[in-house]
């Protein structure tokens, strides 16, 4: 078979179609069972053998790839009748798939229910993120118009209305910036070294990746442009103890430190969206104090049992590195590694 008549292959292919031979052939599934739904129409048992007929002499010529798209749609109309009747309508065309699919789309009216509202965010992918917003027509054909309004034509559009909504969203208070900066992870130790004029030759971990100096730290320190939290290499972060149930922003902010991410293994529920634990329960006697706090994510919080006895094992945190205790007791370290992990190893 050469390129030309493989391209204008028509239905009468199919005519000895075999769903067997066809998935050892390799093809893929969809494409079987797309060829099957044509097969069956065409040469399949049927009541209405003389529009089968009538159908598949009609059908000659017109592309497989155009036959299949056809059945494809006529699926979303339930009567068998009403389908020959569109049936027989759609392969007299002759022209482009394109023209073919706004033919179909006049035919055949598949009731659509509205999408719920919704908005989405990507992983980082080099840097970037995708956001999926999903909402009211009208709000959203606002803030479009709005957006063009700020763009030039000389440029593509969709990374300038990218641009523009960030300039509106930036623009005043309405989205501050969540780590407007980094917090600088100390040792105890080092800050001892450090203050006793030895910083020269400690490095000394940021939050956003980046390290500095000893020195530069106490440049820093009591300056307005950095925060510090202090770790033991055993008894982890440095206590503030509190005696309300609640942990208070600082609290939860060196919990998410020590655990960037839910401490239950493999889920991926990072600090953004986890709440601060108790490891031992509060109801159990739990005190708010760094040594009894980790981050999980809603679910993960709701079943862990607080009597440790659950079907989803615990949190623990000996020697300040927090792991999750499987139900047949083995523990299992952090997926991500936090600040203590990161300082000690
Ligand atoms: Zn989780």
């Amino acid at each position: 078979m050469n390129f030309s008549e493989f391209v204008s292959a028509g239905v009468s292919v199919l005519a000895d179609f075999d769903r067997s031979a066809a998935m050892a052939a390799g093809l893929s599934t969809a494409r079987v069972r797309d060829l099957a739904r044509v097969h069956h129409t065409y040469f399949g048992p049927t009541q209405f053998t003389r529009k089968q007929r009538e159908a598949l002499a009609a059908a000659d010529g017109m592309p497989v790839d155009q036959v299949v798209l056809i059945e494809r749609k006529l699926t979303a109309v339930g009567d068998a009748a009403e389908r020959w009747r569109i049936r027989l309508d759609l392969v007299r065309h002759r022209g482009s798939y394109r023209a073919l699919t706004k033919r179909i789309a006049r035919l055949i009216h598949v009731p659509v229910s509205p999408p719920k509202p919704s908005c989405r965010f990507s992983r980082s992918k080099a840097g970037m993120r995708t956001m999926i917003l999903t909402y009211n027509e009208r709000d959203l054909a606002d803030l479009e118009h709005l957006l063009r309004q700020m763009i030039t034509s000389d440029n593509p559009a969709a990374a300038q209305m990218a641009e523009a909504l960030f300039t509106l969203l930036r623009d005043g208070d309405s989205l501050p910036h969540a780590r407007p900066r980094p917090i600088v992870l100390v040792p105890v130790d080092d800050h001892v070294r450090i203050h006793a004029g030895n910083g020269d030759e400690v490095t000394l971990i940021l939050t956003d990746g980046t390290t500095m100096t000893g020195a530069e730290y106490l440049h820093h320190e009591f300056g307005d442009t950095l925060e510090v939290a202090a770790f033991h290499p055993q008894h982890g972060p440095v206590n503030l103890y509190h005696t309300k149930r609640l942990a208070n922003t600082k609290q939860k902010t060196m919990s998410k430190l020590v655990c960037p991410a839910c401490a239950f293994p493999d889920c991926k529920a990072t600090a953004e969206t986890t709440q601060t634990h108790h490891i031992h329960a509060w109801a159990h006697g739990g005190m708010t104090n760094m040594d009894n706090l980790a981050e999980l994510c809603p679910f993960h919080n709701g079943v862990n049992a607080d009597n440790r006895n659950g079907p989803f094992g615990y949190i623990d945190n000996a020697g300040a590195r927090i792991h999750w205790i499987a139900p047949n007791g083995v523990k299992v370290p952090m997926t991500t590694p936090g600040a203590m992990e990161l300082l000690f190893g």
